[in-house]
């Protein structure tokens, strides 16, 4: 078995690399839960879901988003190897104040579906302490969470990143449809869900594709919010850290007045938008 690693907090924002050099293909991975690969933990964003949260930031995705911030979550080997339960005598040991702030823990990444039963284990787990439950996700490995994974889940935030499938394809390398199957598993289920969408000038910002979206969440009840996420470039270190080809080097930060528009836009198709 592979060495443990040290639960590293941190931010989002911080850059490592390397941390599991025998990590598996982050494509072929199914691992049993007890175990995975996490970058780090921030314990005070309120940013992330209601209240304050925890935010626990797993490694591993699919995708490859021209915009990512975070690219040195894509693979499991640029992680830290640790044990579930590492991760929840960590959490238990500010449970409270979490509880006391109505907030609670969110899974973000990276893709918490890509080590699907190590999340899952940390959620039940979070739940048993009595904590409200979210993951952030692309919902593109959606049909990796069974019932019983989103019966521990108290939230969903779903990064739909476009609403027209070529649109999507160039943004992210892969297809649209497994996110709306996601998406329309949770509003029949009716599993409060936050919609994020990522507004990055010149690529998703397509009157024609931002409408798509709008018409396809707008009907959904479960959705309780969209929320607009303008395009920065606080990322843009880590693909030149990564000596990665980034695509958006030139891309200049959403404007107030595109914000605007967009949020307009969300609005007038009847979505609560923020
Ligand atoms: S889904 Fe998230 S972590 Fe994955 S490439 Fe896109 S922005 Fe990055």
């Amino acid at each position: 078995m592979a060495e443990l690693g040290t639960l590293e907090q941190g931010s989002r924002h911080d850059l490592r690399t390397g941390l599991s050099p025998d990590a598996p293909d982050t494509g072929t991975y199914s691992g049993a839960g007890e175990f995975g690969y996490v970058h780090s933990y921030e314990t005070s964003s309120r940013y992330d879901g209601p209240g304050l949260r925890a935010v626990l930031f797993v490694s591993g995705c699919l995708l490859r988003c021209t915009y990512c911030h975070n690219p040195d979550t894509w693979h499991l080997k640029d992680g830290t190897y640790v044990s579930a339960q590492q991760v929840l005598d960590r959490l238990g040991s500010f449970a409270s104040a979490l509880r006391a702030l109505d907030g609670g823990l969110t899974i973000s990444g990276g893709e918490p579906m890509v080590q699907a039963a190590f999340t899952r284990r940390i959620l039940e787990g979070a739940k048993q302490m009595g904590l409200h439950t979210a993951i952030e996700t692309s919902g593109f490995l959606g049909d990796r969470a069974d019932d019983a994974y989103l019966a521990a889940l108290d939230l969903v935030l779903l990064d739909i990143k476009s609403g027209d499938p070529a649109t999507y394809r160039a943004v992210t390398g892969r297809d649209l449809a497994p996110t709306l199957r996601f998406a329309e598993r949770l509003a029949a289920i009716g599993k409060p869900v936050w919609v994020r969408f990522t507004l990055v000038p010149g690529q998703t910002d397509d009157p024609a594709n931002v409408d798509a979206i709008a018409r396809f969440v707008a009907p959904m009840k479960n959705v309780a919010w969209v929320e607009i996420q303008p395009f920065h470039q606080l990322g843009a270190f880590k693909w030149q850290a990564m000596q990665l080809d980034y695509p958006l080097a030139a891309t200049v930060p959403a404007s107030a007045e595109l914000v605007k528009r967009v949020l307009e836009q969300f609005r007038a198709a009847g979505c609560r938008a923020r």
